[in-house]
C-alpha cells in the first residue's frame, strides 16, 4: 500500500520570516484538517533553520531543494549534506529540472548526489521528465529510461526505499500546463516498469512515484485517482496555504 505523498518545492520564493510563518501555519492547518497523506516543504537553504523549528511536533518532513555532490572542502557557494543533517533535514529534491537546464546539472552529476545523499541515510526526490521537444519527437521513454536508469545506477536494491521519484514533464512546470491524468499515468507506469527490470517487482510496486508540473486544488482529485500517481511535486501551488491546504486533502 503506497501512502500518497504531497510535496511543495518553494523553488527561490519566501523569505526566511515568511517561510517561517507559513510553515507554522501550515502545520497547524493540516493537524486540525488530519490529513492522512505525508506533506513536505521545502524551502530553501537559509529558510531551512526556521522552518524546522516551525514545523516541529508536527508530521510535515523539511527537505533542501538540492545540496553539494561533495561533504566539505572548496566549494564556494555550495551546501554539504551533512549541514543539512546538522540542523535535521534529511531528505532532499535532486534532479530538478530547473537544476538540469539552468545549472547544466547531468545525470552524472546528480547520480553522485543520490549516492551521497544515500550514503547518509538521507531520502532522496529523484526528478526526471521530459522536455516538449523530446515528448514531441517520441523521446519520451527513451529520456526517462536514461535519467532513471543513470540516475540511480549504484543505488543498492535495500536503498531503494529511500528513493521517490518525481515525474515532472519540463513543458508543464509553472506553465500552468497539465500533463492529462492518462499521460501522466502512462508515464508513471512505464517509470515503474524500468525500476522494475532494473530491481524488482516488489521494489517498483512499493516505490512512491508524484506528480509534478502544474497541480492544483483544481486537478489534484483527478492526478491522484491514477492507480500509478502515488502524490504530487507543487511548486507554485505550494506557496498558499488557500491552495496548497486543498491539495494536502485532495482525499477528504
Ligand atoms: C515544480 O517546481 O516541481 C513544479 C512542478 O512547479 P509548478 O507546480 O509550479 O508547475
Amino acid at each position: 500500500m503506497r501512502r500518497p505523498y504531497i510535496a511543495g518545492n518553494w523553488k527561490m520564493n519566501l523569505t526566511p520570516s515568511e517561510g517561517k510563518a507559513y510553515a507554522s501555519a501550515l502545520a497547524e492547518a493540516v493537524k486540525k484538517a488530519g490529513a492522512d497523506c505525508r506533506v513536505m516543504i521545502a524551502p530553501s537553504f537559509v529558510s531551512l533553520p526556521g522552518v524546522v523549528e516551525a514545523v516541529k511536533g508536527s508530521d510535515i518532513t523539511v527537505s533542501a531543494q538540492n545540496m553539494a555532490d561533495h561533504l566539505s572542502g572548496a566549494y564556494t557557494g555550495e551546501v554539504s549534506p551533512e549541514m543539512l543533517r546538522d540542523i535535521g533535514v534529511n531528505t532532499v529534491i535532486l534532479g530538478h529540472s530547473e537544476r538540469r537546464q539552468y545549472y547544466g546539472e547531468t545525470d552524472e552529476i546528480i547520480n553522485g548526489k543520490v549516492l551521497l545523499a544515500i550514503s547518509l541515510k538521507m531520502e532522496v526526490i529523484l526528478c526526471v521528465g521530459e522536455t516538449l521537444e523530446e515528448r514531441e519527437s517520441g523521446k519520451l521513454e527513451e529520456v526517462l529510461k536514461r535519467q532513471i536508469e543513470v540516475g540511480l545506477k549504484d543505488v543498492l536494491p535495500a536503498e531503494m526505499d529511500k528513493i521517490t521519484i518525481a515525474y515532472e514533464p519540463v513543458w508543464a512546470i509553472g506553465t500552468g500546463r497539465t500533463a492529462t491524468p492518462e499521460d501522466a499515468d502512462a508515464a508513471h507506469a512505464f517509470i515503474r516498469r524500468t525500476v522494475a527490470a532494473l530491481y524488482s517487482d516488489d521494489i517498483a510496486n512499493n516505490l512512491i512515484i508524484q506528480y509534478g508540473g502544474s497541480v492544483k486544488p483544481g486537478n489534484v482529485r483527478a492526478l491522484m485517482a491514477k492507480e500509478n500517481i502515488d502524490g504530487a511535486l507543487v511548486g507554485g501551488a505550494s506557496l498558499k496555504l488557500d491552495d496548497f491546504l486543498p491539495i494536502i486533502t485532495f482525499n477528504k
